[in-house]
């Protein structure tokens, strides 16, 4: 099956179980000012669930475009480094407003997996929290999942919440086993550990508590259950694949990847992760885009700034030396546009606005990385491995240099970095800035020089930018 006929399978599949099918909503929450992106499916329900919005109905399932980087959720630095996250995915998800609950909610997610897509039941693992007899018991009876293979987590893996206070419960992954050839291969190696081998393919959550702000659990009238299935996932494994990447959902962009570089996909070590790492900030700077995102030295549009700009620099591992994201537009819209009608509205705007951005960036870039690996010729001649935080704070400050592209270029010579002191050195220009801010007359030409270069060519982001960075991400 090919990634939108999984798609189109699970829509079916819970239409079918009454299920109503509701688009996703955007990348942008549209009245959440406390999360940066839609992470989740249940975002755009987060009213109903809180019984603070009725709708027509009382259970719904969505394909919903999530966005993980940046915020509480951040899996940008995974991108490249595990075969199993992107910053930009789909989501499937169903949702039972205080209508099913658990039992329901295994037998649906069970039923679709070995039934619809023909999973070997073999392979499948769930994990539940540790004190939800109920849970285990139930996969056992309805699944048939024998007791070894049910384990059990703690609260930080299998313990759901909406925020401090607030609807919560236990929950359950099915994990799929992708064999010892894509594991870590410790001794300890099993369903909940890090790595790629067992899979996490879809999160059940059973809101079935209230939490007060003493802390404590109160029952909650009207249990409902939200779950969350990556699209990515669930196609490498219904394609035997173990990357994520490998799917059908990339190849087009993987395609064009190669056509614009003269490299391919398959050659492995740096060119397959610099493949990988910028099909999905591609990917995701065009879905941000057609949310109405925008490159900036704040918030959301740092973000997407911070995307193309590491993607950018593994394009130079490709040789891509000149703007080259703009040219694989089409290439995604082909493969999103029919179910994402919005990409092809933003196809222009799309090329246009990653053009200009990346033309921007081509120069301090080349001017960075000598910057940088002078500085790792230097402490390697010192015996040194780790990146000062200083470095890692002129090259951001000087040259617009995000801390990522610091720690992908280190990690791949075998040196570690100093966030801490970046993070101090951040701290004290935040309150320099701040100071100077406050200023005076006598402060005016300080001010004016850094306007002037904010908004001259020189990515220069301002110290009140670096607030906005240091807590989203
Ligand atoms: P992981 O432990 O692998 O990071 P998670 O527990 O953070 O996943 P959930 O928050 O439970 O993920 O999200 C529900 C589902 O969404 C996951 O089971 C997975 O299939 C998918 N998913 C989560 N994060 C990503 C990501 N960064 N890229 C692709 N799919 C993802
Ligand atoms: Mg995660
Ligand atoms: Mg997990
Ligand atoms: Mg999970």
């Amino acid at each position: 099956m090919k990634g939108k006929e999984i798609r189109k399978a699970f829509l079916d599949y819970f239409a079918e179980k009454g299920h109503e099918i509701v688009p996703s909503s955007s990348l942008v929450p549209a009245d959440d000012p406390t999360l940066l992106f839609t992470n989740a499916g249940m975002v755009q329900f987060k009213r109903v669930f809180l019984g603070e919005e009725e709708r027509p109905y009382k259970r719904a399932a969505s394909c919903q475009k999530c966005m993980r980087a940046g915020g509480k959720h951040n899996d940008l630095e995974n991108v490249g480094y595990t075969a199993r996250h992107h910053t930009f995915f789909e989501m499937l998800g169903n949702f039972s407003f205080g209508d099913y609950f658990k039992a329901e909610a295994i037998e649906y997610a069970w039923e679709f997996l070995t039934q619809r897509l023909g999973l070997p039941k073999e392979r499948l693992y769930v994990t539940v929290f540790r004190e939800d007899d109920e849970a285990a018991t139930l996969w056992q009876k309805i699944a048939g999942m024998p007791a070894e293979r049910i384990v059990r987590l703690g609260e930080k893996d299998n313990f759901w919440a909406m925020g401090d206070t607030g609807p919560c419960g236990p929950c359950s992954e099915i994990i799929y086993d992708q064999g010892p050839e894509v594991g870590c291969g410790r001794p300890d190696c099993g369903p909940g550990c890090d790595c790629d081998r067992f899979l996490e393919v879809w999160n059940l959550v059973f809101m079935q508590y209230e939490r007060d702000e003493t802390g404590a659990l109160r029952p909650l009238p009207r249990p409902s259950i939200d779950t969350g299935m990556g699209l990515e996932r669930i196609t490498a494994v219904i394609q035997g694949v173990s990357s994520n990447y490998d799917t059908d959902l990339f190849s087009g962009i993987m395609a064009g990847i190669a056509e614009l570089s003269g490299r391919t996909y398959q050659e492995g070590g740096e060119i397959t992760t610099a493949f990988r790492v910028i099909a999905d900030h591609l990917r995701a700077s065009i879905f941000l885009i057609a949310d109405g995102v925008v490159p900036s030295n704040e918030g959301r549009g740092y973000v997407l700034r911070r995307i193309i700009r590491r993607a950018q620099r593994f394009g130079r591992l490709l040789g891509l030396t000149d703007p080259f994201l703009f040219r694989l537009v089409p290439r995604v819209v082909e493969e999103y546009g029919d179910f994402y009608p919005e990409l092809q509205r933003a196809e222009r705007a799309a090329e246009k606005i990653l053009e200009i951005e990346e033309s921007r960036f081509l120069e301090t870039l080349s001017r960075g990385l000598e910057i940088l690996e002078e500085e790792l010729r230097k402490l390697s001649e010192k015996g040194e491995r780790r990146v000062p935080g200083e470095v890692i704070f002129r090259l951001y400050d000087t040259y617009g240099f995000p801390q990522d592209i610091v720690r992908d270029v280190a990690l791949s010579r075998g040196f570690e970095l100093d966030l801490e002191g970046f993070e101090r050195l951040m701290a004290e220009a935040r309150a320099r800035s701040r100071e100077s801010w406050k200023g005076t007359l006598s402060r005016a030409p300080e001010i004016l020089k850094r306007l002037s270069e904010s908004l001259a060519e020189t990515p220069f982001v301002g110290y009140e930018t670096l607030s906005t960075e240091a807590e989203i991400l």
